[in-house]
């Protein structure tokens, strides 16, 4: 059969491939998309490990938990009286999966309406303009497809702990953990990151007692360090059992559980319990790719290594997302789909790598983009810093949600934006607002200028600006 050609053929269907498969498509690229991805029940799902195991699964347990823990914890304090709520683990599965599967189903759809090409199996490269592409029923021979373009997106795999080997019963990776059907009585942690910080609130709030064992002494060391111990209180509140600077030596099997053995400074401690999480990052993914004897330069940490237009060491051959360098984030691959599907079809696209948001999901929620200040200092970057805390918004007060508060970095020569920090109440929807200041190059006194609606929770973005100068109305 001869092979068959396309303008465009992206490996990998997760947020990075889909996304630039579609965009290729709009732009009339002639394209193709092969995935291997298969769910639980075998069936071939698109959207990857966002879709089928990462953000949209999360997030949907994020939400149920939250419900079930506010009706619980918060309910009273509204004058609401209700007695006995439970919560039905098994139902909070299976929305979960519905969610999983109308969005992955979605995909399909939005393939079909664009005219990609779908090929369900393993692509590796087979020569200059070539993909091979194995079939999921091994046996059958590999298709062999032509393409002027290849753009690779194989995203990321867990990384794992050789004193904790996953068996996905007692032990289990970030997968694993999105499917328990009853909250573990005990739950330990390995790893105080977006995960395990994520997936620990969900089963904290569904009942299980969760000790989180992080081997750095520093609480997410990334995040702006005022924000982070803000959080650490507030998480520690609301039971999450979060002990840093503890190494994991060993772990072994308990009667109906696992025990764990870990170092604390010079102490060394045992624990056990029901199930354990094992969630300390992520690796690029590049198996099966036959990268090494195609000539593709990967770095030490097995990244394919591209330049600032995803260009990889092999003419045509593109990469995008979890595979390349910067940060692991859905909208990062994604954006970077859209840029080299518009570089390809001539146009100039492009990401701001300066202003991309982070979200932790965690109640409240943990959101930033640019500089904190710990970066700023050790830049020896002059700043001035605005302030504003929930406990002062008045909108904020009556959601009953008054922990956190923003904090704007702007530079104290040009008062441009560097940094925008907030813990609080939907600081995933807020951060919209800093992204799109920061897109727009906009000082602390542009949005200080910016008229803001009262009252909402973004009052505290306009406030914290207004603080930056000094002249806060409400605090
Ligand atoms: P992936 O999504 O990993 O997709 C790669 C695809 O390529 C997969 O389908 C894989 O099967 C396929 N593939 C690999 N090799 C081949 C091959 N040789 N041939 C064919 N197909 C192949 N990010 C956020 O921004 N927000 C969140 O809230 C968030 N939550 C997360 C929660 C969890 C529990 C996890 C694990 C991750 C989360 N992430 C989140 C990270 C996010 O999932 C990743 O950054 C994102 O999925 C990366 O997209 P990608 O397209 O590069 O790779
Ligand atoms: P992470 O890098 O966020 O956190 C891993 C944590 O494990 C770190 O704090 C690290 O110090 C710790 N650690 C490493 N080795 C350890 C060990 N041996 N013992 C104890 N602690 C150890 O990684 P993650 O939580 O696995 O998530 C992977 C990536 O997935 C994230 O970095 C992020 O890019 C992406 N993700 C994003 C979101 C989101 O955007 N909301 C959610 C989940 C995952």
């Amino acid at each position: 059969m001869a092979d068959q050609q396309y303008d465009v053929v992206v490996i990998g269907a997760g947020p990075a491939g889909y996304v630039a498969a579609i965009r290729c498509a709009q732009l009339g690229l002639n394209t193709a998309c092969v995935d291997q991805w298969r769910d639980g029940s075998g069936r071939a799902s698109l959207g990857g490990t966002c879709l089928n195991v990462g953000c949209i699964p999360s997030k949907a347990l994020l939400e149920s938990s939250h419900y079930f823990h506010h009706i619980k914890h918060q309910a009273k304090e509204h004058g609401i009286a209700v007695e006995g709520a439970s919560i039905d683990v098994p139902a909070m599965q299976k929305r979960k999966r519905k969610v999983v599967q109308g969005l992955t189903q979605g995909i399909e759809g939005l393939f079909k309406k664009n005219n990609v090409k779908r090929f369900v199996g393993r692509g590796s490269l087979a020569g200059t303009g070539r993909v091979a592409v194995r079939p999921v029923n091994d046996g059958d021979d590999d298709e062999q497809i032509q393409a002027k373009h290849i753009i690779i997106a194989t995203g990321s795999v867990p990384l794992t702990l050789s004193a904790a080997p996953i068996d996905q019963q007692r032990i289990v990776d970030s997968t694993g953990a999105l499917e328990f059907e009853e909250a573990p009585g005990r739950l330990g942690v390995i790893g105080a990151g977006v995960i395990g910080l994520e997936l620990g609130t969900v089963w904290n709030r569904v009942g299980s007692r969760v000790i989180i064992l992080e081997a750095l002494d520093d609480f997410l060391p990334a995040v702006d360090q005022e924000i982070a111990q803000e959080a650490l209180k507030s998480l520690k509140r609301q039971g999450l059992d979060i002990r840093l600077g503890a190494k994991v030596i060993d772990t072994g099997r308990a009667s109906s559980g696992v025990t764990v053995s870990y170092e604390q400074g010079a102490v060394q401690e045992r624990l056990e319990i029901d199930k354990l999480i094992v969630a300390i990052g992520r690796k690029p993914n590049t198996e099966g790719l036959n990268a090494e004897a195609a000539g593709l330069k990967m770095d030490q940490r097995g990244f394919i290594e591209v330049d600032e237009q995803c260009r990889t060491s092999l003419g045509g051959v593109y990469a995008i997302g979890d595979v390349v360098r910067g940060p692991m984030l859905a909208h990062k691959g994604s954006e970077e789909g859209i840029a080299v599907a518009e570089r390809i079809a001539g146009q100039s696209g492009h990401v701001n790598y300066e202003a991309i948001p982070w979200v932790i999901y965690t109640w409240p929620e943990i959101a930033w983009v640019g500089k904190n200040e710990q970066q700023l200092k050790q830049a020896g970057v002059d700043y001035r810093a605005g302030v504003f805390p929930f406990l002062a918004s008045g909108r904020a007060r009556g959601m009953g949600e008054s922990t956190g508060r923003v904090k704007i970095l702007g530079d104290s020569k040009s008062d441009r934006i560097l940094g925008v920090h907030i813990f609080g109440p939907q600081a995933s929807e807020l951060i919209a607002e800093a992204v799109t200041a920061m897109e727009f190059d906009a000082s602390t006194e542009d949005l200080a200028r910016t008229v803001h609606a009262h009252p909402t929770l973004s009052e505290a973005i306009h406030e914290a600006a207004l603080a930056a100068d000094g002249r806060a109305i409400h605090i």
